[in-house]
């Protein structure tokens, strides 16, 4: 096992006197560009794909990138999102799926997690992905129940009173992403033609 704290030492010693007139700053308080929904994976880093400092993304993560709907969603999660939303006013919304997910292959293959109950009962939440009809058939199962994922929780979001109300009042957005940690590429919902194209940059 590696001594993680020597990382620590590390970013002591380097990273933190580089930030530590932002890190001064952000004592006053915090103002993320966005909340970030993303899955546990560690092949998945918010601030390494978005190249954003402390300060500018909110995070939640859980395996799979679930939001669930409101009045059923985890407690911790419907927390956090009320707090972006209505404390912080955050301005866009992503949730971030990515290649390979082990949560969505569970959900596909749930034999797979038979041994794992709180994995298997919690991919389960997202059951609708598989039942979603296949908009994408130019890609694998996996792939398409990682979109189709995206696209339900995204309309769980809106579940969410208090992000209908800001999508409706115009000053939240709502995006979803693909994110392929092989090529380092994101492809993004577009909510005109409902598929996942790949831009040349997109902005958080
Ligand atoms: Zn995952």
């Amino acid at each position: 096992m590696r001594d993680l704290f020597a990382g620590v030492t590390r970013f002591q010693q380097r990273k933190h006197p580089e930030l530590r007139s932002r890190f001064e700053q952000l004592a006053n308080g915090q103002q993320p560009d966005a909340l970030l929904i993303t899955c546990s994976d560690s092949r998945v880093d918010p601030a390494l794909l978005t190249d954003c400092q402390p300060g500018e993304l909110f995070v939640i993560r859980n395996a799979g990138n679930i939001v669930g709907r409101h009045g059923e969603a985890d407690l911790g999660i419907a927390a956090t999102i009320e707090y972006a939303v209505k404390a912080l006013r955050v301005p866009q919304i992503i949730i971030c799926g990515h290649t390979r997910c082990g949560a969505m292959s569970g959900l596909l293959n749930p034999e797979s997690t038979s041994s794992l109950p709180n994995v298997s009962k919690w991919v389960a939440t997202a059951d609708h992905a598989l039942k979603a009809s296949p908009l994408d058939q130019d890609a694998d199962r996996l792939t398409q129940v990682i979109r189709a994922n995206i696209r339900l929780q995204l309309r769980n979001l809106m579940t969410f009173p208090c992000v209908a109300d800001a999508v409706e009042a115009r000053r939240l957005k709502l995006k979803g992403w693909l994110y392929d940690f092989e090529s380092g590429t994101v492809d993004v919902l577009s909510p005109e033609t409902d598929r996942f194209n790949s831009p040349a940059s997109c902005t958080v």
